[in-house]
């Protein structure tokens, strides 16, 4: 009993601990009182608790209020840059490498060419002296840096650190535990479609709403889940391949090694490889392509709208498995969502079993940023949600 009271006691601690944490941050700043009243805590709970903090140094005193009589009280201020976290985004062709601080603002960002005919592990080297240079640039102490976060396009065991298969990178059973020690730093990684679930539904506009599939249109489609306000990933961690659901019977082969992958016609590779089987003039990008969709070049313009077709399959299909509060778009294609979501509504409602509202089918706000957001928010979350417990 007396074991089980001390467990009880040891729980409480640290939930207020986290509690108080989380609430300084999302305030910025707050007195004491404010905290002890918001969260039903006794006062001399939250200064205890807000000592600790300050002696980890990431809260400070910073002035006092205006009082209502009596002592004015002391303003606690959250420090966003008392501690680090690297963001880093794996994509078949780029990696990108931020260092974030704890509100998630990126501080600085840089990119690397990914080549996926080198052995992985080489790439991971470039990404360490890239780190390095970032750390010694900026003058980064390293036992602030509280860890890595890797965004990985493929499926992800996030508990034992391995990314199971990559076939976009050419990746498969790689254990990132193995390179702790070697950059120095904890590691987390996250399936690329759940680190930008987790980027938009914490940065984004969309934290009210519980339930949200995030689809992640890049050179290949992710889709991350989230039911319930937690990300869903079932046991074997593979839930959410939509990418790989199969939208017809044409006979277009998928890296997955099978065919008539969604992912084969609504990528940004499937959209720019369509517009240029057809056309004379070859284009490399999805800006060039949405310039000559604007410009109304025939083309482009039979080949987007092919293109919003298959979207709107997929789309539905998710909607009738799951039916999210949102469906949130992301990628490049999101940025241009003025310019065809009318029609991509239209074609959603032209299939459908239920009428689909425009309303549901939203765009990223983070600008292509929700997923190295996401993977630098992973060792950070671990800091919140242990209320800086491990420091
Ligand atoms: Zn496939």
């Amino acid at each position: 009993m007396l074991l089980l009271n001390s467990i009880n006691q040891q729980i409480v601690k640290e939930t207020n601990r986290t509690s108080i944490l989380k609430l300084i941050r999302d305030r910025k700043e707050i007195t004491i009182k404010e905290i002890a009243k918001e969260l039903e805590i006794s006062i001399p709970t939250v200064k205890s608790n807000v000592n600790e903090l300050i002696d980890k140094g990431i809260v400070k005193e910073f002035g006092v209020a205006k009082s209502s009589g009596g002592r004015k009280p002391v303003i606690i201020r959250f420090i966003p840059e008392s501690r680090f976290s690297f963001g880093i985004n794996i994509s078949p062709k780029k990696i990108s490498i931020s260092l974030i601080n704890l509100n998630a603002k990126i501080l600085v960002e840089e990119s690397i060419q990914l080549n996926t005919d080198s052995p992985f592990e080489k790439e991971l080297d470039k990404i360490k002296n890239v780190i390095e240079s970032i750390v010694f640039k900026n003058n980064i102490d390293r036992k602030k840096v509280l860890g890595i976060g890797f965004s990985l396009p493929g499926i992800v065991d996030e508990e034992n650190l391995i990314l199971e298969s990559a076939p976009n990178i050419n990746v498969k059973g790689f254990n990132f535990k193995h390179y702790e020690n070697y950059f120095g730093f904890p590691i987390y990684i996250e399936n690329e479609a759940n680190a930008s679930a987790i980027g938009e539904s914490e940065l984004g506009t969309y934290s009210q709403y519980n339930n949200i599939v995030f689809i992640s249109i890049t050179e290949g489609i992710g889709t991350g889940i989230i039911i319930q306000n937690h990300l869903y990933k079932s046991i074997n961690k593979r839930a959410g391949e939509f990418g790989h659901m199969r939208i017809t019977d044409d006979n277009i082969k998928c890296n997955c090694g099978r065919t008539g992958c969604w992912e084969m016609y609504v990528s940004e590779t499937a959209l720019i490889e369509s517009y240029n089987k057809k056309s004379e003039h070859e284009i490399k990008s999805v800006n060039q392509l949405i310039s000559l969709v604007e410009c109304k070049e025939i083309i482009a313009c039979d080949v987007f709208d092919n293109y919003l077709r298959y979207l709107a399959i997929g789309i539905e299909n998710i909607i009738l498995t799951l039916a999210p509060e949102k469906i949130i778009i992301g990628g490049k294609i999101s940025k241009y969502h003025g310019i065809y979501e009318e029609i991509l509504v239209e074609y959603l409602n032209k299939f459908t079993l239920y009428p689909i509202e425009k309303s549901i089918i939203n765009y990223s706000v983070l600008k292509g940023k929700a997923s190295i957001l996401g993977a630098g928010l992973l060792p950070i979350y671990q800091l919140i949600n242990t209320g800086a417990a491990t420091l």
